[in-house]
């Protein structure tokens, strides 16, 4: 589980990593970096799954452990730019958009071979695997056609050669359904810490 903790103050996050929780995911750098900062002595894991812009990739490759978003070559090359080298490669998941209606996020499944043929070649960046948020949907199965389409996409990779190990998906309201479709790491905000305000 990634405890997702995008407008949870501190001393809540100093809270749950007490019970053993590592691994935090927030969406805005902004918010993001005065929290790491503060919470350093705990050494916890840091997962960046916001939209990523370009002016903000800098702050990202130096903060994080991981980045979820990544969905274009352009974002993928300067995250590896800026890397400092004296860091671990920075782990990453190619973000993909399954559901194309409203969500304008994520690589086309098309694109998603050349991208991952790109971040394999960066020596700053890590290919870890896939992320997706589908559209909302009410109906349990309609959630898990969404998270299978993502499935078979992170198998074909797979069967491609790349060696990945991370299928981000399912958040509070679907996590059941990501799990069912072979989700190895869902990203948890509301469940574990309340409505956000
Ligand atoms: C906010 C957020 C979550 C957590 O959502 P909940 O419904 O609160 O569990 C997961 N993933 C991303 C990318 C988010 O922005």
């Amino acid at each position: 589980m990634l405890a997702i903790s995008k407008t949870v103050p501190v001393p809540l996050i100093r809270e749950i990593a007490a019970y053993g929780q590592r691994r935090f995911g927030e969406s805005y750098v902004q918010e993001a970096l005065p929290k790491i900062t503060d919470l350093h002595d705990l050494r916890l894991e840091w997962h960046f799954v916001g939209p990523l812009q370009s002016n903000k990739t800098r702050a990202v490759a130096n903060h994080f452990d991981w980045v979820h978003s990544v969905s274009t070559a352009k974002v993928a090359r300067r995250l590896h730019e800026q890397r400092p080298p004296d860091l671990p490669p920075l782990n990453i998941c190619l973000q993909v958009n399954i559901s194309h209606e409203a969500s304008k996020s994520g690589a086309d499944a098309a694109d998603l071979l050349a991208l991952a043929q790109l971040v394999t070649g960066l020596e700053h960046l890590k290919l870890r695997g896939l992320m997706a948020i589908p559209e909302p949907d009410a109906d349990p199965i309609g959630q898990r056609e969404r998270f299978r389409a993502v499935h078979d996409l992170y198998q074909m990779l797979q069967a491609a050669g790349f060696a990945l190990d991370t299928l981000s998906m399912g958040m509070s309201g679907d996590l059941e359904a990501a799990i069912a479709e072979g989700s190895t790491l869902v990203r948890i905000g509301t469940a574990l810490f309340g409505e956000r305000s």
